[in-house]
């Protein structure tokens, strides 16, 4: 599902640095999670909520289990190498049906409303975006996430304008699950849409499932550390490039558009 976002020639930023010269035009095709906002919170939230629902379900039972709840840090090192979330559930001592009923909860709870609001949007972001946009770059938000979820959480922090089209699902827990196909899905729509006038293209994400998503459109990737995957699982996928977050991604994409201009 598409929509288009009127672009926002009034940004500050826009009118500050439209005066140097413009590298050739680009596209930026850019996931949300990960890249510009940090679920880390919500996720970890969702997992502590996920295993007292559990408990509580089997205490109305008269059954009493014994959980061991993981650290924040040593929960999300166990998302950023991939381990699988029954794993996790066995790590917090659970086994058998409990894991099945945990993994329920987790579904059911994760897109709650009255979670969102521990996303947070990583440091930065706003600046490198306006940034991006300033250049003449054209920006296309590519998401897992219900495509009204992704506009609003953009127009809470004033980006929603920069961006030239915001592409997300109707699927709630999608971006959870991460599907590959469904991204690569998403991408191939877009790219049609723009299929004329893409200029130099660039795919930025934080999961294989960007990096494949790319690579099936052959759109260059550039994968950031700063979500839910490790360098370690994102080397796997060889992207084009591996950085640690959307600023260092700016800088080094305007610097090759740079270098492109000059050669
Ligand atoms: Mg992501």
């Amino acid at each position: 599902m598409l929509t288009a976002v009127t672009p926002d020639s009034e940004n500050p930023l826009f009118k500050l640095s439209s005066q140097e010269q413009s590298p050739p035009r680009m596209t930026i095709f850019c996931d949300l999670d990960g890249p510009i906002v940090d679920v880390s919170d919500r996720y970890y939230t969702t997992y502590q909520q996920g295993l007292a629902d559990t408990q509580a379900a089997y205490e109305a039972q008269g059954i009493n289990l014994n959980l061991q709840i993981l650290s924040k840090q040593q929960f999300w090192q166990m998302k950023q190498n991939r381990v699988p979330d029954t794993e996790i559930a066995k790590s917090s001592g659970l086994s058998g049906a409990e894991i099945h009923v945990f993994l329920g909860c987790v579904s059911r709870i994760v897109n709650q409303p009255d979670l969102l609001h521990l996303d947070r949007i990583q440091p930065g972001v706003q600046w490198a975006i306006a940034l991006l946009h300033s250049r003449g770059a054209r920006l296309i938000l590519v998401t897992l996430r219900p495509q009204n979820q992704a506009t609003q959480l953009l127009q809470n922090y004033g980006l929603a304008r920069l961006f030239t089209c915001i592409c997300g699902t109707q699927i709630p827990d999608a971006a959870y699950h991460n599907y590959t196909a469904l991204k690569t899905e998403l991408l191939t729509e877009v790219v049609e849409e723009f299929d004329s006038s893409l200029g130099s293209a660039w795919m930025i994400g934080d999961t294989e499932a960007d990096i494949l998503a790319g690579q099936a459109l052959g759109i260059p990737t550039i994968a950031v550390t700063c979500g839910i995957r490790s360098h370690y699982q994102l080397q796997k996928y060889q992207p084009n490039f591996i950085l640690s977050d959307l600023i260092i991604a700016v800088h080094h994409l305007l610097g090759y558009a740079q270098k492109v201009r000059l050669d």
